[in-house]
């Protein structure tokens, strides 16, 4: 591992347009549940039960939804960022960040110090709540404390429509702009970092062979292997945190900072 660290250092060192990719891994040391490691989420729910169609559809969906996107948020609501965003967010003060594309919900880039056009949210966030009629949004907060009063499944206060996070799920559409900003930063890295995601999810898990076809250096941290592990330049499994600050030292020391 010592070896692989010294290479990706050296590799930061010699790149400016670095796109880092994370996800849920990069936020469990921040104590919050990624969705397919022993005790995620959906070691405790069904994903079939969070299609968007049945959302749409189904009171019963959509209270099993509230439920469990209520124990995501309470777990996320007041988290703090750990050693991988404030690592990602040091990246961006020396310059090298092009870009993070996150499959995160949780805003802790920000909360980390990254400025937030520097974070592309793939799939969009959980802090804040908008109606699927007539789009107006919420402070998910305030949504929160009407669910602690016992509405079950909130409506908006404008035109009674459906309430809904502003996270995508199975079945609904990307967002736009960010799909397409993910893909053309992609296609102009130089370095992409993979951080704590299983690279399961598409489109998002297209991104890292996007980078790589179009030239970048390739990098995936994780606990476990991922399916592209085989396009990588460098792989290293283990702890997100312990590596990406030991990256960081390693790359001060290069570059007397
Ligand atoms: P995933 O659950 O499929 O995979 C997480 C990966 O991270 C796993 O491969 C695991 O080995 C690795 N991991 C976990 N902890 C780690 C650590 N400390 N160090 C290194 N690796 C670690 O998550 P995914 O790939 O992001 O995709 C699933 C979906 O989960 C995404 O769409 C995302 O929106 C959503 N999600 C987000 C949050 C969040 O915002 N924090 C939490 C749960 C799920």
């Amino acid at each position: 591992m010592e070896e692989s660290i010294e290479t990706l250092a050296e590799l930061i060192v010699r790149s400016r347009r670095i796109v880092v990719f994370t996800g849920a891994g990069a936020s469990t040391e921040s104590g919050i549940a990624d969705f397919r490691s022993r005790g995620g989420i959906w070691d405790k729910y069904n994903p079939e039960d969070f299609y968007f169609q049945k959302f749409l559809t189904s009171e019963e969906s959509r209270e099993k939804y509230w439920q469990m996107s209520t124990e995501l948020y309470e777990s996320l609501r007041e988290a703090e960022p750990n050693p991988v965003h404030l690592a990602i967010a040091e990246l961006e003060k020396l310059d090298k960040l092009d870009c993070v594309i996150t499959q995160n919900i949780d805003g802790l880039h920000q909360k980390a110090g990254n400025s937030r056009e520097k974070v592309i949210e793939l799939h969009g966030t959980a802090l804040s709540v908008s109606c699927l009629s007539c789009r107006r949004k919420y402070d998910r907060n305030l949504v929160q404390q009407r669910i602690r009063k016992g509405f079950r499944v909130p409506r908006c206060d404008s035109c009674d429509g459906l309430l809904k996070p502003d996270t995508i799920s199975f079945g609904q559409a990307m967002p736009e702009r960010e799909t397409n900003l993910a893909y053309e930063r992609s296609s102009v890295s130089d370095l992409f970092i993979v951080v704590g995601s299983s690279l399961l999810v598409q489109p998002a898990a297209y991104m890292p062979l996007r980078a790589k076809q179009a030239g970048a250096k390739l990098v995936i941290v994780n606990r476990d292997p991922t399916p592209h592990d085989g396009y990588a330049d460098v792989v290293i499994n283990g702890v997100a945190g312990e590596i990406m600050a030991r990256i960081l030292d390693k790359m001060r020391e290069r570059i007397g900072n």
